[in-house]
């Protein structure tokens, strides 16, 4: 045993059986995914029992080769993550305002989406501006419609105070639960680096918690084991603020450890106990407090300008969704989000750092209209608006490669991919070949030997 993880087994020692621990850590982790219930159906695989959409798979495929993949058709994620749903699925019953503020690249916050009712507006945040984008472009293919991305600090928030019903902090930690993905983990972890995240951890709660409605919901997870940076951050904020640390109900064979310290609960998944990787969440209930009110004047931001109704009825029939307001942002691309969220959108856009929001639909070029790549991913695109073409695995391949594509018997102009009966993005057709948009930034990078493509049958498509 090295050094580092010698000095990580005598700080565990207290929590967990720190050599099984340690044992569990040397084995191949398992793999699990999570499917968007908009787009796949269910699956004939062992279930992660916590989530109502989470499987175990018995082999890691290559999913960079699945074009559903790419299509946010399902999210590969580990299992214990999925416990969040726990919490957050009984509060499910009324449109809510949720907030992750540390979401990239999008586990938790796909997860959320998927839970929550019509009505309901999720603000994602993340603080790297590289990270922000990916977190935008999974939140883009998971194509649900009312949800905002930022790029900002937690205290640029606090224009919102009593506003988010749920707040997920997902925090950045010592990350020891990835020492079994990642063996630079292991030689990067360091006592001092526990002290310093847990310090990081407890400002970032301070900074966050005024924007919590009344009796609202913090959801506090790391990726660690240690205490410092788990029950000893919630015992050391609850007993400061008006806060108390909920229970969570558990089933005794998804075998999840519940510890209690100084009043702070936490459910910890440890990998020679629970089948996932390492795991801490903790649950964070606000007291009485004021209530979000919006300012009484809202003016547009600068950023982006708001469509009148006149110049919308050449968007309106790319979606399904009429309740909305379209806007026009400085790169000419056109976005319609859910009328009910504009208001909070001019706030949000006004003092923090707009990444995206809601259902990407057009780009504007004089009097040309292409659809953006993105409007095919919405759960709320219209598939009436353009021809349909199948393809098949490899011209789908070519199409995540932004290759040039021959699309034989198709109509000339936009016409629309289907992978598997799912809308996958748009090509124009020229005749001799299809011109093919789909941002650079989102491509399969890897060479593709397309004589040997593997393919995952997914069920119920
Ligand atoms: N919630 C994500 C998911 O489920 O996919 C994973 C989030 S990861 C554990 C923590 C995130 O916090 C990282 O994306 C990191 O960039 C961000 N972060 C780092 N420092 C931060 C800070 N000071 N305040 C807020 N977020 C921070």
């Amino acid at each position: 045993m090295n050094d580092s993880l010698h000095t990580f087994a005598q700080s565990i020692a207290s929590v967990t059986d720190a050599d099984a621990l340690i044992e569990a850590l040397q084995t191949e982790r398992q793999t699990s995914v999570r499917i968007n219930p908009k787009k796949l159906g269910k699956q004939y695989l062992p279930s992660v029992p916590w989530c109502t959409n989470g499987y175990y798979l018995e082999d890691r495929p290559l999913f960079t080769l699945d074009p559903l993949f790419h299509s946010g058709a399902y999210y590969v994620q580990e299992a214990s993550s999925m416990f969040i749903e726990q919490v957050i699925a009984p509060l499910a019953t009324k449109p809510l305002r949720v907030l992750d503020l540390c979401a990239a690249p999008g586990g938790k916050t796909t997860l959320a989406l998927s839970l929550l009712p019509e009505g309901s507006l999720l603000v994602a945040n993340e603080v790297i501006r590289s990270r922000a984008q990916i977190l935008s472009e999974n939140l883009i293919k998971w194509g649900n419609p009312d949800c905002i991305v930022t790029n900002n600090d937690p205290k640029d928030f606090d224009f919102l105070r009593g506003f988010f019903d749920i707040i997920i902090v997902d925090a950045p930690c010592s990350g020891e639960g990835m020492f079994r993905k990642d063996s630079n983990a292991i030689e990067e972890w360091s006592p001092e680096n526990v002290d310093l995240c847990s310090k990081r951890q407890l400002r970032i709660l301070y900074d966050i918690w005024p924007c919590l409605a009344p009796n609202g919901t913090l959801l506090y997870s790391t990726c660690t084991f240690n205490e410092k940076e788990n029950e000893d951050v919630v015992a050391r904020f609850i007993s400061e603020n008006d806060a108390t640390s909920e229970r969570v109900s558990l089933q005794k064979e998804w075998n999840i450890t519940e510890r209690e310290k100084d009043g702070a609960y936490s459910y910890r998944f440890f990998p020679h106990l629970t089948k996932g990787e390492g795991f801490s969440l903790s649950v964070i209930r606000k007291g009485e407090g004021s209530d979000y009110s919006f300012p009484k004047k809202t003016s547009q931001p600068k950023s982006f300008s708001i469509l009148s109704n006149k110049n919308t009825s050449q968007f309106q029939p790319f979606i399904t969704k009429e309740d909305v307001f379209f806007f026009e942002d400085k790169q000419n691309k056109v976005w319609a989000l859910a009328n009910n969220h504009q208001k909070i959108l001019y706030e949000i856009a006004t003092h923090c750092t707009l990444v995206h929001a809601g259902i990407p639909v057009a780009e504007v070029f004089g009097n040309k209209i292409n659809p953006l790549p993105g409007l095919a991913f919405s759960s709320k695109y219209n598939t009436n608006a353009f021809p349909i073409v199948a393809i098949d695995l490899e011209t789908a391949i070519h199409y995540f490669k932004k290759e040039p594509l021959i699309i034989e018997n198709a109509p000339k102009g936009w016409i629309q991919l289907q992978y598997n009966n799912i809308p996958i993005g748009f090509v124009k057709n020229i005749g001799n070949r299809a011109n093919n948009p789909y941002p650079s930034e989102w491509t399969i990078k890897m060479n593709v030997d397309y004589s040997r493509l593997p393919k995952i049958d997914w069920h119920n498509l």
